[in-house]
């Protein structure tokens, strides 16, 4: 069984930003405690006393108005810590990769972008796990894991979707269960991971800036033999010739 861990960054309403992004990280059951006892350890340095306290969203760190991130008075301490977040990736099996979909959302002004990005990187997941049925794996079964604390209209929007079109999705997305699990980000290091991967692809598109993009380049899902970047998507048509990975790859 793979994991799927999603969260979403950017506003579908707010016109100041540009993109909407769903990311998050894909984890062998074999990898799922260790993954999230890495972003444990970061927490328990943060806050010795009560490491429960400390959540990792990277906007909070970000910011440094809120809860535990107040203590931390130095910006660019801040910064350093979701970077720390990001880079527990560096020491990870080479099958703990990561997804991400950004969606240009004045490129598709008559589509949900929500919909939209889950729908890609479904459908990503889904030839992931194809790959590892075709190198040996048997039937190898995904589920994806989706923070519930996401925008509210974004989660309607995806329950919504699940309600009209479930047998849709059933029928050509074999590998994946079919109804994604909501969890408390709270509840979930592996979430607030997904959170920080979210973010920093967020922070790549819509501000071009690379920060926290570059602790992560090199985990998104790559088909070995083509070279294909699979795990990133950039979806626009304002560019033509865009020069990232996700646009170069399939060029
Ligand atoms: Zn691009």
């Amino acid at each position: 069984m793979y994991i799927l861990y999603l969260d979403d960054f950017g506003s579908v309403a707010n016109p100041a930003e540009d993109y909407f992004v769903l990311g998050g990280v894909c984890v062998p059951e074999t990898s799922i405690r260790w993954l999230s006892h890495q972003v444990e350890c970061i927490a328990q340095e943060v806050a010795p006393a009560d490491p429960g306290v400390v959540e990792f969203h990277a906007s909070e760190i970000f910011g440094g108005r809120d809860g535990v991130w107040k203590t931390i008075p130095a910006k660019v301490d801040r910064i350093a810590i979701i970077k720390r977040v990001l880079k527990v990736l560096d020491n990870a099996y080479a099958d703990v990769v990561i997804f991400a979909c950004a969606v240009h959302k004045r490129s598709f002004p008559a589509q949900d972008p929500v919909q939209m990005a889950f729908e890609d990187l479904s459908s990503r997941f889904d030839l992931f796990l194809r790959r590892k049925a075709a190198s040996g794996e048997s039937s190898p079964k995904g589920l994806i894991v989706v923070d519930k604390s996401s925008y509210e209209s974004s989660l309607q929007n995806l329950t919504a979707v699940f309600r009209r079109e479930g047998n849709k999705w059933g029928s050509y997305l074999k590998s994946i269960c079919e109804v994604p699990m909501f969890v408390d980000s709270s509840a979930s290091r592996n979430i607030q991971l997904a959170d920080h991967i979210a973010y920093a692809v967020f922070r790549r598109y819509n501000a071009g800036d690379l920060t926290y993009y570059d602790c992560i380049e090199g985990r998104f899902d790559q088909d070995p033999t083509s070279g294909v970047i699979h795990g990133l998507v950039h979806r626009q048509l304002y560019k033509r010739n865009c020069t990232c990975p996700a646009c170069i790859t399939r060029r």
